[in-house]
């Protein structure tokens, strides 16, 4: 898996610190980006999200290049609707090598179901090839393509969605790809834009407590998800 921040909006903090005074001053957004810097950005962000206005870091948004992952973990990917997606085509790019598929480590490291889950995607190799062959179009062959097909795809979210998406994703509840993908994800954004994804990370972050209630794995401890997500 290879997750790489492709793209980001220009100055994001100082654009949301400016969309945040927007709507108390006077002046022009244009005039009031013009005076802002980062302390006051920082400064303004914290007050009006603070107050639950967290709109205002919608003007940021973030591109990632999501490479080599499972079509199991795009599926919940795809599930956040506040967001942009291209994904790889399985009507035009061939699934013919064993090299294009996910093995997860539960399944690599037993030696037994690692044999298994080799016969099973050589069998669908071959047969998807085989079906080719008989001059099945790229679109019908897929239909017996497993989850764990490779895949890349880009996305595009604003700070707000990504947020949330990181209080879904980056708890030990998600799925292990997902969880690494949204890790990786959040660890690039707070480089580049440590204002808007302080605190960020999963909900019990910024709850002090967690939300899964009878569903809270027993291992999980809040002050030193807080601590690693902060030093992330
Ligand atoms: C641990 C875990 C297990 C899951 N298990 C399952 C499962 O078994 N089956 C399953 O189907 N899904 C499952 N999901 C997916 C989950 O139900 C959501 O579809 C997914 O996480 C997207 O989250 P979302 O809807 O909050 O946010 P997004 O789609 O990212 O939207 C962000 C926010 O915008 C608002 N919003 C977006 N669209 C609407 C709308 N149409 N109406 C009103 N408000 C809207 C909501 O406030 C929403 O929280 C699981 C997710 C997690 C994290």
């Amino acid at each position: 898996m290879k997750v790489k921040l492709l793209r980001y909006t220009a100055d994001p903090e100082l654009l949301c610190g400016t969309a945040a005074l927007t709507s108390t001053k006077t002046g022009s957004p244009s005039e009031i980006f013009d005076k802002m810097d980062p302390d006051k950005a920082k400064r303004i962000i914290k007050r009006v999200t603070g107050y639950g206005h967290v709109s205002v870091i919608e003007h940021a948004s973030f591109t990632f290049s999501i490479e080599g992952v499972s079509r199991a973990m795009t599926h919940q990917l795809v599930r956040h609707r506040i967001a942009s997606y291209t994904q790889q085509s399985q009507r035009y790019v061939t699934y013919n090598t064993l090299e294009k598929y996910v093995t997860p480590a539960s399944i690599a490291d037993k030696t037994e179901a690692k044999e298994l889950f080799k016969e099973t995607l050589e069998r669908i190799s071959k047969t998807y090839n085989k079906l080719l062959k008989l001059g099945i179009p790229k679109e019908d062959a897929r239909f017996i393509l497993p989850n764990a097909c490779k895949t890349n795809i880009i996305v595009t979210m604003n700070a707000r969605e990504l947020r949330h998406f990181f209080n879904l994703r980056c708890c030990v509840r998600a799925q292990w790809e997902i969880r690494e993908t949204a890790t990786e994800m959040l660890k690039q954004v707070k480089k580049v834009a440590p204002v808007l994804f302080e605190n960020a990370g999963p909900s019990c972050i910024e709850l002090g407590y967690c939300p899964e209630g009878k569903m809270k794995p027993p291992e999980c401890n809040v002050q030193e998800i807080k601590k690693r997500f902060q030093n992330l």
